[in-house]
C-alpha cells in the first residue's frame, strides 16, 4: 500500500453570472454569489521542506489568479450577446467564457485555468504538482465537485 498525501486551501470571491441556453428558472436572472472553492493538490513525493506544496505558494498562486481575474466580476457565456453588450458598454470586470455558467461547467474550467497556472512554474511542474479536487461552493448547501480521474 503507499500512501497518497494531498494539500487543501479554501478560497474566496465575488462573482455574478446568470444562467442562459433557454434555462428557464430565478438562475436565470443577473445575481451574484459568494463562492468558495476548495482546491486540493498532490504532487509526486514531498518538496525538500515536506510538503505537497507550501500553503503560501497555493494561495500566491491559485488566490492569486481568482482574485486578479474573477473577483468582483461577471463570468458571462459568449452567447450571452445583451449582458455581454452591457458590462462591455458599462466598462464593467467580466470574463469571457464559452459554456453556460453553471457550477459544474465553472469547476471544470477553474481545475484547467489554474492547472496552467501551477504549470508556469518550472519547480512545481518538476515534481508534477497537479489538482486532484476541487469542490467549488455557490451557495453554502450547493456544490459541484471536479476530479481527476
Ligand atoms: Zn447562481
Amino acid at each position: 500500500m503507499t500512501d497518497s498525501i494531498l494539500a487543501a486551501k479554501t478560497f474566496h470571491w465575488d462573482m455574478a453570472h446568470r444562467l442562459g441556453d433557454g434555462y428557464t428558472s430565478r438562475c436565470r436572472h443577473l445575481h451574484g454569489h459568494r463562492y468558495t472553492a476548495e482546491v486540493a493538490i498532490e504532487s509526486d513525493g514531498l518538496d525538500s521542506h515536506g510538503m505537497v506544496m507550501d500553503f503560501g505558494e497555493i494561495a500566491a498562486v491559485c488566490d492569486g489568479w481568482i482574485q486578479a481575474n474573477l473577483d468582483h466580476a461577471t463570468l458571462v457565456c459568449e452567447r450571452d450577446q445583451g449582458l455581454l453588450d452591457f458590462l462591455r458598454t458599462e466598462e464593467n470586470r467580466h470574463v469571457v467564457v464559452g459554456f453556460n455558467t453553471t457550477a459544474e461547467c465553472i469547476v471544470t474550467w477553474l481545475a484547467n485555468v489554474l492547472q496552467d497556472e501551477l504549470d508556469a512554474h518550472a519547480h512545481l511542474a518538476a515534481r508534477s504538482v497537479r489538482i486532484v479536487r476541487i469542490r467549488l461552493h455557490e451557495t453554502p448547501r450547493s456544490y459541484a465537485e471536479w476530479r481527476r480521474t
